[in-house]
């Protein structure tokens, strides 16, 4: 992806060949991402069906992605959810 935002068309492209490259390769090596939860893997909270269906394989809820995310960025600065054991220790 060197080339820049030149193109629309070659950049929309791309990102279709690139889905679908990432798509035959799912199906070629038969390895699901794994189930997707119908209960957040970090606080419980059921995960809607639309959500399990938009992120195969998906474990947490918007909000512990989220979180997450913000943890990531803030390099372990907050930890809200101290009753239970942390991923980060
Ligand atoms: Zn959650």
């Amino acid at each position: 992806m060197a080339g820049g935002w030149a193109k629309d068309g070659a950049v929309s492209e791309q990102i279709e060949a690139s889905i679908s490259d990432e798509l035959a390769r799912m199906q070629a090596r038969k390895t699901p991402v794994g189930e997707s939860l119908t209960h957040c893997a970090e606080c419980d909270e059921p995960i809607p069906e639309a959500r399990r269906i938009a992120v195969p394989g998906v474990k947490l809820c918007v909000e512990c992605v989220a979180e997450r995310d913000a943890i990531r960025v803030q390099r372990g600065g907050i930890n809200r959810r101290g009753s239970k054991d942390s991923q980060l220790k």
